[in-house]
């Protein structure tokens, strides 16, 4: 059928081992890091993104330094970036696997907020709405955090963040002062 589909506008669909692509979404993830080499696991975190089985990297931010919020006093500053993925996953294989991403990295959750190897959230999925246990689209604080919103502007001004607005809005409301460049 998708080949009859194909041909109809001139589409030579690819057959013969290489898979058909049935549904290709785009979702935004934010990277962040705070312990041992934050800025090495961000970078790391990028080629395991890419490397994950029906998963293209789109783009990538530049590395930033925040310092923390929430969490226990005295932790390190954070790095954060955003990328931008190709995917035929669905939103929750692609959670799987960053959750695997994150876990070959060491991470361990044993506070909330505390200082993380690596953080990977999603924070856009398509225009996907969803509030379920595991998983809530678009991420529900990503809109009030710098450290998510000025790297994601980078790679996507124009994304809308669901109820919240577009990013590139939220950035200016945003107090930023404690973010520089990595
Ligand atoms: P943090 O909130 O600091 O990212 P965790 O990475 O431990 O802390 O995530 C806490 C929970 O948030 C996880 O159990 C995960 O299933 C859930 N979660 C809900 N929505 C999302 C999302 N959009 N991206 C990533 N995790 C999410
Ligand atoms: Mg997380």
């Amino acid at each position: 059928m998708a080949g009859d589909a194909a041909a109809a506008v001139g589409i030579e669909p690819r057959v013969g081992g290489l898979s058909v692509v049935h549904h290709l979404s785009v979702a935004w993830i934010a990277l962040g890091s705070n312990l041992g080499q934050p800025d090495q696991h961000v970078r790391q975190a990028f080629a395991s993104l890419a490397d994950i089985p029906g998963v293209q990297l789109l783009a990538r931010s530049n590395l930033y330094r925040s310092a923390p919020v929430g969490g226990p006093p005295g932790q390190a500053d954070f790095c954060n970036a955003a990328a931008a993925v190709a995917t035929m996953l669905s939103p929750f294989e692609l959670l799987t696997a960053q959750n695997a991403i994150e876990a070959e990295h060491g991470r361990e959750r044993v506070q909330r907020n505390g200082p993380r190897t690596l953080d990977l959230d999603i924070i856009s999925f398509d225009s996907l709405r969803m509030t379920t246990q595991r998983l809530t689209l678009p991420h529900p604080r990503a809109a009030r955090r710098a450290f998510v919103l000025l790297p994601l502007a980078e790679i996507s001004p124009a994304l809308s963040l669901g109820r919240a607005g577009r990013v590139i809005d939220l950035c200016r409301e945003l107090d930023a002062r404690d973010m520089e460049h990595w």
